[in-house]
């Protein structure tokens, strides 16, 4: 491991006011490093106007730390240009604003959409609220036998010639992560744009939007170790033109009479309405943080920790695991046999460990399972092996108790 641990928590204040919990919660939000903290405060405290708008010199510095939050997410993601990085609310928000925009210039009744088994809630119900209506079908890639995408089925979907496909980078109910680069690539062969969700791929790996040739990529800046309310959907500026905004109102403008507006250019366009100023200041100050780290080492990591964490259930004979340790991106999906899994979850919340059971907004893939839920353990590069070894005694206890 090429990391101090110790110094890398001490970097997280919730840690120092939690001293006695386990949080194993990570996949559902991620804790903020004092860095991202302060160059929140500082804009609040100095910096605070609001941008694009006044010709006041406040106002030009607000302007210009936010669009220097926007060009270094640009950088970050590899970009061609900074405008092609629209802030949103988040990755449901980037969803909701993608899906509608493509709606008629893009898509059109009897067109089809493929998305894949293991898709979050935010990729499947704005195609269910924005296109299904309008006549517009969705396809879905199986699972393997071993709860993988199918690769095999997805090239065979692919023939139906659907003109967008919508894939999950990793996979946040099983952590899987998915085969991005082949599809992309077998994508762009059959002439689909490509939307990959990388709310959860985001923190994983390094991403060249380029390199990729991924058309969309969209995350939130909470899941990379800044604030919430604050996201990105990026997009190729080709198809990013072609997008009708979901949201009017200010900035978003060129002309307004009262019978018909014009619109501003990206990425304004796209940005209605005062923006989350600090938050996106906040989430170029995680990935600056992050930029400083060694993220090998912390994908190693915690590779690491689902190992020894997946080894120790494995112990534990009345547990099902329903995802593996190879190609996981630090999720591990379990239930105890004939038990809720909100259960098992209270008992472990009893002891200070903080996981999430349930479905995991992919209900969907639940049915594909034929499983109620689970109890997902999400680890974070802060999180240590003795913190693994805590919970493994936790859920040995806890799994006996249940038993009784
Ligand atoms: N997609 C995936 C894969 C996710 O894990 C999440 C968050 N759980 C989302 C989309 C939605 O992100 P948000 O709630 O931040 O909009």
């Amino acid at each position: 491991m090429n990391f101090d641990l110790r110094s890398l928590r001490q970097q997280f204040p919730f840690f120092s006011a939690h001293p006695d919990w386990i949080y194993l919660d990570n996949a559902a939000t991620l804790h903020k490093p004092q860095a991202v903290l302060d160059a929140m405060n500082t804009f609040y405290s100095q910096h605070n106007s609001n941008v694009h708008r006044s010709a006041h010199g406040l106002s030009q510095q607000a302007t210009a730390a936010f669009e220097a939050a926007r060009n270094t997410v640009a950088q970050f993601l590899n970009a061609r240009f900074s405008h092609e990085i629209i802030w949103t609310s988040g990755t449901t928000a980037g969803f909701n604003q993608l899906v509608f925009g493509l709606m008629g210039p893009v898509l059109q009744s009897g067109d089809r959409v493929l998305i894949s088994s293991m898709e979050h809630h935010a990729n499947i119900v704005p195609w269910h609220i924005h296109a299904l209506p309008f006549g517009v079908q969705l396809d879905v890639v199986p699972l393997t036998a071993d709860h993988r995408f199918d690769l095999a089925a997805y090239s065979e979907l692919l023939k139906l010639k659907p003109k967008v496909v919508s894939i999950s980078h990793v996979s946040n109910a099983l952590g899987y992560i998915q085969p991005i680069a082949d599809i992309v690539r077998l994508a762009k062969e059959a002439g689909a744009i490509v939307v990959l969700d990388g709310a959860q791929g985001i923190v994983w790996e390094k991403i060249d939007v380029q390199a990729l040739d991924v058309d969309f990529y969209l995350f939130s800046g909470h899941k990379l170790y800044g604030p919430t309310g604050i996201g990105v959907l990026y997009g190729k500026t080709q198809y990013l033109e072609l997008l009708r905004p979901l949201l009017g109102g200010g900035e978003m403008i060129k002309t307004v009479s009262f019978s018909s507006s014009s619109w501003n250019d990206l990425p304004y366009r796209l940005e209605a309405g005062t923006p989350n100023m600090a938050g996106a200041i906040g989430l170029a100050a995680a990935i600056l943080w992050l930029q400083q780290q060694d993220l090998t080492a912390f994908q190693q990591h915690k590779s690491a920790l689902v190992q020894r964490f997946y080894a120790g259930c494995q112990q534990i004979s009345a547990l099902e695991l329903l995802s593996g340790p190879t190609t996981n991106a630090g999720i591990v999906a379990l239930n105890l046999k004939n038990e809720h899994p909100a259960d098992l979850a209270t008992l472990l919340d009893q002891q200070n460990i903080a996981v999430r059971a349930g479905t995991h907004c992919t209900m969907p893939l639940f049915q594909a399972l034929n499983v109620k839920g689970s109890v997902r353990f999400s680890f974070a590069c802060y999180n240590s092996f003795d913190e693994i070894d805590r919970t493994l005694t936790a859920l040995a206890t806890a799994v006996e108790l249940l038993a009784e």
